[in-house]
């Protein structure tokens, strides 16, 4: 969504393009080498007007007096000035990890402002960054070599922007993955797709970890009807290196009609040597049929199943009932049994991981 927003806009925008080096506006002394090897590390990229002539102007121009640098001690990746009449509470930050992708929301950004006040800093992770501004809202797009979270701190004048890898943040990493999605609605009966049931365990579960304590960073492939690759699923779990994935699945007899088959079963990645997906799966089963009181029909393998079988971590494949059962269908429609399905599965991430770690 916002991708599209940042495409859309025409308008002259400034294309900022910092590659390479390290943060050097502290040190004065290394500050042309830096800019040098900017220069040649920028030669051959192509990403419009380069920001590179600003940088360094602000750089001469803004040096820091030795005494501030004391009170900065530590190196930012980027430094932003902050504008007058701005607020820093109104400047919002999405992190479009999907796409490996942050985008700062700043108002009354006019389009020509990083002229006047370049952003300063460099990061060897930035691959590209744009500028734009609509609606007097100024919009940066910074495009990143992997999954990373975002910090600032800030002073009264400037903030400060560095990109943490998000094992520095945190404990534990997840990835959640609501089941199909967008054109790909999955199995439906009755009118119900498999899409929406799936997104809605997940926003449940999504309201369980954001409350949780245990440092635990989750990652959605998808908190909308957005539409996913598989490869990308998976691939956002493989790119951070997660410790689980999970994906919430709603299962369907073969031929799509009504049938008395029902109950809950999970798949896992039999050719995953250590058990641990196997472990993973046995804790969702079992959390399922404690909190929504359904059928066991037991782990099974998995592997046929792409994104089972191409994850790099632990795997489980949830499939919660099934949606050509009458009675299954219709408590998965309910607020309440999808509430308690995505509390036994929060259970079950937090117990395997807690697990992992004894
Ligand atoms: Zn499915």
């Amino acid at each position: 969504m916002e991708r599209k927003i940042i495409n859309s806009i025409t308008m002259a925008s400034v294309v900022l393009t910092i590659l390479c080096g390290v943060v050097l506006y502290l040190c004065p002394n290394l500050h042309t080498s830096a800019m040098e090897q900017q220069v040649a590390m920028t030669n051959g990229v192509s990403m419009g007007e380069s920001v590179l002539g600003l940088i360094r102007a602000n750089t001469e121009m803004t040096q820091q007096s030795p005494l501030e640098a004391e009170e900065h001690p530590v190196m930012h990746h980027l430094r932003m000035q902050i504008p007058d009449n701005v607020n820093i509470q109104h400047i919002s930050f999405i992190n479009n990890y999907l796409y490996n992708t942050i985008l700062i929301k700043v108002p009354g950004l006019g389009n020509t402002y990083f002229y006047d006040y370049p952003m300063i800093g460099s990061c060897n992770h930035i691959v590209d960054m744009t500028y734009g501004s609509a609606n007097n809202v100024g919009l940066i797009e910074i495009t990143l070599d992997n999954v990373y979270e975002l910090t600032y701190t800030y002073d009264d004048k400037y903030m400060y922007i560095d990109f943490v890898n998000p094992r520095d943040v945190y404990d534990y990493i997840v990835v959640v993955d609501a089941g199909h999605g967008g054109i790909d609605v999955g199995c439906s009966h009755s009118g119900v797709l498999e899409k929406q049931l799936t997104l809605s365990i997940v926003q449940k579960m999504k309201e369980y970890f954001d409350q949780d304590n245990h440092r635990i960073g989750v990652y959605y492939t998808r908190l909308d009807d957005s539409d996913m690759a598989l490869a990308q699923r998976v691939g956002l779990a493989n790119q951070l290196e997660a410790d689980l994935f999970l994906s919430v699945h709603i299962n369907s007899t073969a031929s799509g009609r009504t049938s008395s088959i029902h109950g809950t079963e999970v798949m896992y990645r039999v050719s995953d040597t250590t058990g641990q997906s196997k472990a993973f799966a046995q804790n969702c089963l079992q959390a399922l049929l404690d909190g929504i009181g359904s059928k066991s029909r037991g782990v099974v393998a998995g592997d046929e199943i792409k994104i089972v079988r191409t994850a790099e971590m632990p795997v489980a494949l949830v499939e919660v009932g099934y949606i050509t059962n009458k009675e299954e269908l219709q408590l998965m429609q309910t607020e309440e049994y999808q509430d308690r399905a995505a509390e036994a599965l929060y259970h079950a991430v937090v117990q395997t991981l807690t697990e992992k770690e004894e």
